[in-house]
């Protein structure tokens, strides 16, 4: 039987770059579900479809494939049709679609068998904000990752920044909390810690901390 590792928090807690480390570590896979989302919202923008449940969002879904494929070096690439949007869904207002989008219950329900499906076939760390808790409720080990929204507002904006985008700490730190108000107040799926989660809160921690703090959670539950 494959191992799952649900790692689930808010926007900025340093979920995806410790995932990825402590995918290596174990040679687990890598998912980050929010580039589903993120795809989703990519071909709703370039369609002018509004964020939001409709007839025009279901038809979107009927018309679209979203897959997760992994290079050579084993990261995940999001393919929008057979398109590689990886870089393309990672600005601020896709950000704010993927935000949107994925409070309408059909876009979730059209993602659940496809990340399902990764944990069924890999030692998977899926990293998102409902899988200890709907995607993957027999996960092994499930961690909430969290930080106070200023130290994930500067983390995030440092890395923006160093992708080159044109950012300041004020507006990150807006959407930070938007998407967290987002996240934890839509219907279904919200973002909340599952029941049988162990909480770590990395705004004192730095990044290698962090790793490791993840890893002895693991150590302790396999
Ligand atoms: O993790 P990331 O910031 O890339 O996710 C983008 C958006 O997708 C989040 O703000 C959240 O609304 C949504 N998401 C979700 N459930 C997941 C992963 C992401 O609702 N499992």
């Amino acid at each position: 039987m494959s191992i799952a590792i649900a790692l689930d928090g808010p926007a900025g807690a340093g979920k995806s770059s410790i995932a990825k480390r402590v995918a290596k570590a174990l040679d687990y896979i890598y998912v980050d579900t929010g580039a589903l989302y993120r795809a989703i919202g990519l071909a709703a923008s370039r369609r002018g479809v509004e964020p939001a449940p409709s007839p025009e969002v279901d038809a979107l879904l009927g018309s679209i494939t979203v897959d997760l494929a992994f290079n050579e070096s084993g990261e995940q690439v999001v393919l929008l049709d057979g398109e590689d949007v990886s870089g393309e869904i990672r600005t601020p207002e896709a950000s704010m679609t993927a935000s949107k989008i994925s409070a309408v219950p059909a876009v979730r329900a059209y993602l659940l068998d496809l990340q399902r499906s990764m944990a069924k076939t890999h030692n998977v760390i899926m990293d998102g904000r409902d899988i200890g808790t709907v995607v993957l409720p027999d996960a092994q080990v499930k961690i909430f990752l969290t930080a106070s929204p200023e130290a994930r507002a500067e983390r995030r904006c440092k890395e923006l920044l160093e992708k080159g985008m044109d950012v300041n700490y004020e507006d990150v730190l807006r959407d930070v909390i938007t998407r967290d108000y987002n996240d934890s107040h839509r219907e279904i799926a919200p973002l909340k810690p599952a029941e049988d989660s162990v909480t770590v809160d990395t705004t004192e921690l730095d990044f290698e901390q962090s790793v490791e703090a993840i890893i002895s959670v693991i150590k302790e539950h396999l």
